[in-house]
């Protein structure tokens, strides 16, 4: 009955009282959103007056609509606009974040294992130290002030000559032209030494590796190519690191292993030390398209495994103990500190190019990490640019950044630009062309979308308890990015 009235109210003309807003329900209540990011649940009765314009004026309902900038008659345009203009600053900025691919040399497997494979000692895929002086001095060519050079692989820390030089002379560089700089790295740490731990630590390289928690989950995705156990070694060179006062972060692929595993996970993370871990969805690239079927995991499972660990881990906050999931804390911040979180995949257009730039090891440039990882993994170089021959603002604006910005431009996407989630949200059209063939994607089967519609639901559902929200609000402040601040690392999307 509800509903058909519902439906009648949204086929007539809505009146002038009801401003620009994007609506989802969730349970039987309405989560109300807009582009200055406000949100606002409302009860299905006071949803409908608010859509038939018949809100008493002045009540406190009416007065956070007010205030949330849904009530078309009262928007305060100035506050609004300045919202707007913070959540999306980073449409004024340049590319601050260089991902440098350093070998596709590793001694640990991945799901998404490069194409041709490297021998550990196949140098032939390395970068020559020749290239890395020419990369070191061209993202200083970047007008943003704040730059953060992220080192990748294959194992970055396999091409420790190249690595410890662009760390130097970045270091150096930005010191001497007074450009802000954060460097940080993506290893397996399987093949770390004391002496590696102790540079990174004096050099206050940040440090990621993946980890796949429990022992069979991590062997089975990244078995250890010289023959022993990948979780040893990773788990050794995390001891080592720490050590040497590193504390890396640790991100999780979900696949078709870990369902129904959350407690497992989060458990295995808790016993290798880490008070975090950063979920993340897999991608149909690599090995890993040729093994959906054994490791895959779509929206729903990836949707449902998510929920299970959020709640295994409020339930560990709820006992006294702080443990977080990043990815969830970086999307809160957006939701509920009305920043941006620094992610370049969450945002109003896609930051390929716009945000970051990337480099192979043979000095091939692409718009993000993702496409060079994707030309790595399926050997799709649809998105490589070209050299930085080219120049930075030739690179910048490249007809490949411009085609990625309006395939993603989340108001020319028929369902984001209607979706509940748009103001936090944002699309990759690479993870489009790996899945679907085509850089606009089809949003109503798209996994990546699915994903996130079940990360938000799980968020926004949770939100509602005002304990939980307390411990998010934490989170949020804990992984808040600030203006004026280099980007922060790991937080490109990507094949890892
Ligand atoms: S990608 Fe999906 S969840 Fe994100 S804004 Fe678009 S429709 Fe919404």
């Amino acid at each position: 009955m509800r509903e058909a009235a519902l439906a009648q109210a949204l086929e007539k003309d809505l009146p002038e009282s009801v401003g620009p807003v994007f609506f989802r329900k969730i349970g039987p209540r309405y989560l109300l959103t807009n582009d200055a990011g406000s949100h606002l649940w409302l009860e299905q009765d006071p949803f409908l007056s608010f859509l038939r314009g018949e809100l008493e004026k002045e009540t406190p309902l009416w007065n956070d609509l007010a205030a949330g900038g849904f009530l078309g008659n009262y928007m305060n345009f100035e506050v609004l606009g300045g919202r707007w203009r913070q959540r999306t600053k980073y449409l004024q900025e340049g590319a601050g974040l260089h991902l440098v691919a350093l070998t596709r040399r590793n001694s640990q497997g991945s799901p998404y294992a490069a194409r041709p494979a490297a021998g550990l000692d196949d140098h032939q895929f390395d970068m020559t130290l020749a290239l890395a002086r020419r990369l070191a001095k061209f993202i200083f060519d970047s007008p943003s002030s704040e730059i953060t050079l992220e080192l990748r692989g294959g194992d970055p820390l396999l091409n420790w000559d190249v690595l410890t030089f662009l760390a130097r002379h970045a270091s150096s560089f930005a010191g001497s032209v007074k450009r802000k700089l954060r460097i940080a790295a993506v290893s397996p740490l399987a093949s770390l030494t004391d002496e590696q731990a102790a540079f990174l630590a004096e050099f206050k390289i940040a440090v990621a590796v993946p980890f796949d928690g429990p022992r069979d989950l991590h062997d089975s995705l990244r078995p250890d190519l010289e023959g022993g156990s990948g979780w040893e070694r990773t788990l050794a060179g995390v001891a080592r690191l720490r050590k040497a006062g590193v504390e890396p972060e640790g991100f999780f692929t979900v696949t078709r292993g870990a369902l129904g595993r959350a407690p497992d996970v989060i458990a295995a993370y808790r016993d290798a030390g880490f008070d975090a871990i950063r979920v993340r969805a897999p991608w149909p690239a690599g090995d890993a398209r040729s093994r959906w079927k054994e490791i895959g995991v779509g929206a729903a499972a990836y949707s449902e495994f998510y929920r299970e660990l959020l709640d295994g881990v409020l339930a560990l906050e709820a006992q006294g103990i702080p443990f977080r999931e990043k990815g969830a804390a970086s999307l809160l911040g957006k939701i509920l500190l009305g920043t941006d979180c620094g992610a370049v995949e969450h945002r109003l257009l896609y930051g390929g190019g716009l945000g970051e730039l990337a480099y192979d090891y043979n000095g091939d440039v692409y718009p993000s990490d993702e496409a060079r990882a994707l030309a790595s993994a399926d050997g799709d170089a649809l998105f490589r640019m070209g050299s930085t021959d080219l120049g930075f603002a030739n690179l910048v604006g490249h007809p490949t950044v411009r085609a990625l910005a309006v395939a993603s431009d989340l108001g020319g996407q028929p369902t984001c630009s209607r979706c509940a989630y748009k103001p936090y949200c944002g699309v990759s059209p690479v993870y489009n062309r790996a899945a679907q063939g085509s850089l606009q994607g089809r949003n109503p089967t798209n996994d990546r979308c699915g994903s996130y519609l079940g990360t938000f639901d799980a968020l926004f559902e949770r939100l509602r308890d005002e304990k939980t929200k307390t411990v998010f609000e934490r989170w949020a402040r804990a992984e808040e990015y600030r203006q004026g601040e280099p980007l922060p690392p790991f937080l490109s999307g990507g094949l890892l």
